[in-house]
């Protein structure tokens, strides 16, 4: 049945691309799941795409957590996906570090889980948690206590850190201006939130906020920034596939679909690289978004939009 919606795609545009896929790219938050709350049909849809041997990757630029915290969180949801299906930008992150080869340590600006992924790739890591403490930070600049600057810095990591302070600002700063490799994780301005609030609502600072605090101390840009739209989330998903199956070339990305609720990470990820995009309208992006989009944002344009995942299921062909 055709929409009465008109900023949704009809059926048969829809149906066109479910139909002709191999690869299907998943955004997490505001597609699959809201925070704890799975978004209904995501299981349906994730379920009948594997069981169809389609390729299906859950892809997030949330540093937090680690692939196994993710699983975990995906076994709990009882979603069909291992740690194979998994591109987060903890484990795109380490991935990228282990692979240079860089000796020293990493200035880690970010969460136990990402932390743990690093680690788990052998990468040396400093900073986390023992500069939380900003109080040796009020007697002055030169005070560092417990924690000088180091000699052995060779990269700085920046994703997000509900504890950033002055000091981690601080020494990320000296590091990178001293010449380390500087990488982010993610450039989300802000992230979604639903927490109710008395007064006025959360709006939560995302990486991005963080991210760009350090751009403008050390007057430099990232030497690269893992997440969406970026290219590593893009080779880390070809890496994993390669893999698994080492005798087999990856599908070409017109044979790829990304599906996403948020236009300037998702959408733009998806356009950037050569793959056809969904939006769904379970998370961050309102209609009037996708209403307002002129031709000279042709990168943010999604080819399809729909109500939710669940629209997408009945367009599977065998
Ligand atoms: N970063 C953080 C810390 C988040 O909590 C979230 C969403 O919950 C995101 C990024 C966005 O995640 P996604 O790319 O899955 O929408
Ligand atoms: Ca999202």
């Amino acid at each position: 049945k055709m929409s009465t919606k008109s900023y949704l795609s009809s059926a048969a545009d829809i149906a066109c691309l479910m139909s002709t896929k191999r690869v299907f790219l998943f955004d997490c938050d505001g597609v699959i799941w809201n925070e704890n709350t799975l978004v209904p049909g995501a299981k349906d849809l994730l379920t009948r795409l594997k069981q169809l041997g389609r390729q299906v990757f859950l892809v997030t630029n949330n540093s937090s957590k680690s692939r196994a915290q993710y699983v975990a969180k995906c076994r709990k949801l009882e979603l069909p996906i291992e740690e194979a299906d998994i591109v987060c930008t903890a484990a795109v992150a380490a991935g990228y570090i282990s692979k240079l080869k860089l000796p020293g340590v990493t200035y880690v600006i970010g969460s136990q889980g990402l932390q743990d992924e690093l680690e788990l790739h052998g990468i040396k890591c400093c900073g986390f948690r023992e500069d939380d403490d900003t109080a040796v930070h009020d007697q002055g600049v030169e005070q560092f206590g417990d924690a000088p600057l180091r000699n052995d810095v060779s990269c700085v990591l920046l994703a997000l850190d509900t504890r950033f302070n002055y000091l981690k600002l601080l020494k990320a700063c000296s590091y990178v201006s001293a010449g380390a490799l500087f990488l982010g994780s993610n450039e989300d301005a802000f992230l979604p939130s639903g927490q109710p609030s008395p007064t006025v609502p959360v709006r939560l600072p995302g990486t991005g906020a963080m991210l760009s605090a350090l751009c403008v101390a050390t007057q430099q840009q990232p030497a690269a920034v893992m997440g969406k739209p970026h290219r590593p989330m893009l080779d880390y998903a070809v890496q994993l596939m390669t893999e698994a199956r080492p005798d087999q070339q990856p599908p070409p990305l017109s044979q790829w679909l990304m599906v996403g609720d948020r236009l300037d990470t998702d959408i733009a990820f998806g356009r950037r690289h050569g793959m056809d995009t969904v939006c769904v309208m379970t998370g961050c992006t309102k209609p009037a978004d996708l209403l307002d989009l002129s031709e000279a944002n042709s990168e943010l344009k999604p080819n399809c939009a729909a109500e939710s995942v669940a629209d997408l299921l009945p367009h599977l062909a065998e």
